[in-house]
């Protein structure tokens, strides 16, 4: 359980956790697990748990999986002030903060199409040279775009090219005037805890606006721990990594720094963490099945919320 004692870099505040899932699936155990453990350190300390939804995904999300979501929670036992903050009414606000990146010149219009970009890949590596990996497994953005001119950049955004937005990692990485951290009350999949080391270019030129959506995770993730006020960004291992980009962003808008609390996963019987794919593990199958509030509960690995 997050230790709520330890120093954050701000000062205290009443805790304010939230449960952010994204309406494009079902929730399953690890959710449950995830939502609990907030639910739980909310109550503990007398602070906030707010629900959000990020929702920012509009080829993947679906209102009905919303609704089973808020369902599967209240069923769980657990309460929220309403309404909750959806992420595709707020596009506006994941705007500002892109338009502030690029007054500080560290963003640039990314053209390259998906398949382009995976085809500079290929061709580098089946010419033996080694592509850096984010730590998700994906292939760094090509630097072409990167090095477009000023002119070529706003000749072909005036034509109407189409283009999403992407972080200079290292123009921003040297802005930084003291080295980027942050202090993790969880554990990182390797055990890291404490004062952790933040490592942004392990990503490369992240993408923060899509071509047919004005914002990514990344940056909305971010600008909502901010405007919502969370001193304790509580969630699973997997995006303990993605910390680096969250932090390095607050740190170039001048945002609040939360503390982080990553917990471990629930894993199937073989070991391997849930999916949202897996349409039979979701609670809302699990309850089909009679399975009660208390048995999720219990497979979660938490106590009862009464
Ligand atoms: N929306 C993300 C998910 O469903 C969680 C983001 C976060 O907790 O920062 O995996």
């Amino acid at each position: 359980m997050p230790d709520v004692n330890a120093t954050p870099n701000t000062p205290p505040t009443v805790p304010v956790v939230r449960f952010a899932p994204s309406p494009n699936g079902l929730l399953h155990v690890g959710h449950a697990r995830s939502a609990l453990i907030n639910w739980h350190f909310a109550r503990d300390h007398g602070g906030g748990f707010l629900v959000r939804i990020e929702d920012i995904d509009i080829s993947r999300t679906r209102p009905e999986f919303e609704r089973a979501i808020l369902d599967d929670l209240r069923w769980l036992g657990l309460e929220w002030p309403e309404p909750v903050r959806r992420q595709s009414e707020h596009f506006e606000d994941y705007r500002v903060a892109l338009h502030e990146l690029r007054k500080l010149g560290l963003i640039y219009p990314a053209f390259l199409s998906r398949a382009e970009a995976a085809e500079i890949v290929r061709q580098s590596e089946a010419s033996g040279r080694t592509w850096p990996r984010d730590p998700d497994g994906a292939p760094h953005y090509p630097d072409i775009d990167r090095r477009r001119s000023e002119t070529e950049r706003d000749r072909r955004i005036a034509e109407g090219d189409p283009h999403a937005w992407r972080l200079d990692m290292e123009c921003a990485i040297k802005g930084l005037d003291a080295p980027l951290g942050w202090r993790e009350i969880g554990t990182g999949p390797g055990g890291e805890t404490g004062s952790v080391t933040a490592d942004p270019a392990a990503w490369g030129d992240v993408i923060l606006a899509r071509r047919d959506v004005p914002t990514s995770y990344h940056l909305s993730v971010i600008v909502d721990d901010a405007f919502q006020n969370i001193s304790h960004v509580i969630r699973g291992q997997d995006l303990f990594a993605a910390t680096s980009v969250h932090r390095l962003l607050q740190e170039i808008l001048g945002l609040p720094e939360p503390l982080y609390c990553h917990h471990a996963l629930v894993c199937d019987s073989h070991g391997r963490k849930l999916s949202k794919s897996d349409g039979d593990t979701s609670i809302t199958a699990l309850r089909a099945q009679g399975a009660s509030a208390e048995d999720i509960i219990a497979l979660a690995g938490m106590p009862t919320t009464a």
